[in-house]
């Protein structure tokens, strides 16, 4: 247990749908609500920024050829 406390909840160590037993872990109520909280903020995280929009907004991103 990360803080001690006796688990009560059953939680997917990896996210999914992988009910073997070296994929599920007791966490206690507190420890859980944050791990599912954190891993529905990465989720979102992921969904909201794309991984190549570090263009400003507004500009045209053109490839720029740097081999002629
Ligand atoms: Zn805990």
């Amino acid at each position: 247990m990360p803080c001690g406390q006796p688990g009560t909840e059953v939680d997917h160590i990896r996210p999914g749908s992988d009910h073997s037993l070296d994929n599920l872990q007791l966490l206690c109520h507190a420890c859980h609500a944050r791990k599912t909280h954190a891993e529905s903020r990465a989720a979102w995280a992921l969904k909201r920024i794309p991984p190549k929009a570090k263009g400003r907004p507004g500009t045209r991103s053109e490839p720029t050829p740097d081999v002629w």
